[in-house]
């Protein structure tokens, strides 16, 4: 690993990244090996877990297309120096701001949008001119080992190399010293990637997870609400970092929540036979799932298949924040509604718990809005929506708290993987003698009406 690292930026060092032409060439290049190899991409990540060719294209590699082509767009203008305003002290000089990659990045990917969330850090990292490594999740095998074959036969290993790997080979490289870390995967892990980048200063992007909430006041559009809560909640078999973890619903309408939400669930027929329906990654989180399950608390499904890595999307009611649903992200179709009675008693739990990745407010009332709007700490979100926030790369995408740090997509990611070095740039032709010794009253009289104050 350490000389792997080492010829990385040793390439860095020559410069050739800074290039933008560079930069343009690898993004189209990037962009043609995906292209050309989508059909494999989906023979893949249908192997590793039934994820269909239309989900993988809607809520992945779109996504990366998305963020290559306002890349290859903006590239020109994110990359340049930019003038600022110079202060009149520094009369005559001029001030700019050049933005220059950080170096040697580290990308590590977690698994449950093992393309998006692997590359689309990657396409940052490239815009902004530096070499990466990168380490996919071993738990969707196949997507791994294909972004391995097509990234390491494609590029030059000392500007982009693809290292697979678990735990081991995950902590041999951050044993390494980078110029940048991007993770992405659960808190505890985050935790350790940063404890390891705090060894060299590394400056760290974590992308993790927590329970995202979804408030529905009782005036919301409801019918609309569950349409839109259950396809967010049941994508990729709730495997989403963003999905909605569970529902925070008024007292007076959480009957007929549970009663809408399951004829939407029968109406899109999640079942075994329906191939548009995602498996549970692994047998170690099928039983992970299980043991969240209350039977009594069960309102609708239930089923698991562990052959099958199948859970049924399972609606949870009378659910307190005592039930082991509450005490973890649940990452699966595990969906619990909580009833409450005010606003403010609900916001008070949320706002008891970690801080979320995503929160969503469903309401048809400004100050409902407002107020959880303002009193809430989230990454992210979504207004009488869920999830949707993601496809619009305007918008930062990152956690806060125990959600993350820092955030990317679009000009974001750009800047998530550059420094912007300020500039002063002075001429010879003049210097005022104010700062020099000696130290005089009117000296400072001058400097002051200088600097008005
Ligand atoms: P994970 O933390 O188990 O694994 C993520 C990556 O870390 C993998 O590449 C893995 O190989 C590596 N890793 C695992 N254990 C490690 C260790 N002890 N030391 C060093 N590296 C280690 O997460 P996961 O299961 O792949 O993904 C699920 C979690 O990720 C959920 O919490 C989810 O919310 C979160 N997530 C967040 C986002 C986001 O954008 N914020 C996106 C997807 C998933």
């Amino acid at each position: 690993m350490y000389q792997i690292v080492m010829n990385q930026r040793q390439f860095f060092n020559t410069h050739t990244t800074k290039n933008l032409v560079f930069r343009l060439e690898q993004l189209k290049k990037l962009e043609q090996i995906i292209k050309a190899n989508e059909q494999a991409l989906y023979d893949v990540i249908y192997k590793d877990f039934k994820k269909s060719a239309f989900e993988t294209f809607t809520s992945e590699l779109a996504l990366v297309y998305h963020d290559l082509k306002e890349a290859c767009q903006h590239l020109k203008t994110w990359g340049s120096a930019k003038r600022v305003g110079t202060n009149f002290l520094n009369f005559p000089a001029k001030s700019y701001i050049i933005p220059e990659p950080l170096g040697v990045c580290l990308v590590i990917g977690a698994w449950n949008y093992p393309y998006q969330l692997t590359l689309a850090p990657v396409v940052a990292a490239i815009a902004a001119g530096n070499t990466v490594i990168i380490k996919p999740s071993e738990l969707s095998k196949g997507t791994s080992a294909l972004m391995a074959k097509l990234i390491n036969e494609n590029f030059d290993a000392n500007y982009l190399k693809v290292i697979e790997g678990g735990v081991s080979e995950t902590t041999e490289l951050l044993n390494q010293k980078f110029d940048k870390i991007f993770f992405t995967g659960s808190t505890q892990v985050g935790k350790i990637v940063y404890q390891a980048a705090a060894k060299n200063l590394t400056p760290v992007t974590l992308e993790l997870g927590g329970k995202s909430p979804a408030f529905i006041t009782e005036d919301c559009h409801l019918k609309m609400a569950v349409k839109r809560l259950i396809w967010a909640k049941f994508l990729n078999a709730g495997q989403t970092c963003i999905a909605p973890d569970y529902i925070l619903v008024h007292q007076s309408i959480a009957k007929e929540f549970l009663t809408l939400a399951k004829a939407e669930i029968l109406k899109e027929q999640f079942s075994l036979k329906n191939d548009n329906y995602v498996q549970i990654i692994n047998d170690r989180n099928v039983t992970r799932l299980k043991q969240l399950l209350d039977p009594k608390k069960i309102f609708f499904g239930g089923k698991i298949e562990v052959e099958n890595r199948y859970i049924e999307p399972t609606l949870l009611q009378n659910v307190t924040f005592e039930d082991a649903v509450m005490q973890e992200e649940i990452f699966g179709p595990i969906l619990p509604v909580i009833a409450y009675d005010t606003l403010k008693n609900a916001i008070d739990k949320v706002n008891s718990l970690a801080k979320p990745l995503s929160c969503y407010v469903f309401t048809n009332n400004q100050s409902y809005k407002k107020e959880i709007l303002n009193a809430i700490s989230f990454g992210g979100g979504a207004i009488n929506d869920a999830v949707m926030h993601i496809t619009n790369t305007k918008l930062p995408f990152g956690g806060v708290g125990s959600s993350g740090m820092g955030a990317y997509h679009g000009e974001t990611g750009f800047k998530c993987f550059t420094h912007y070095k300020s500039v002063l740039d002075k001429p010879t032709w003049l210097e005022l003698p104010l700062k020099y010794y000696p130290h005089t009253a009117f000296k400072l009289k001058w400097i002051k009406q200088f600097m008005k104050f």
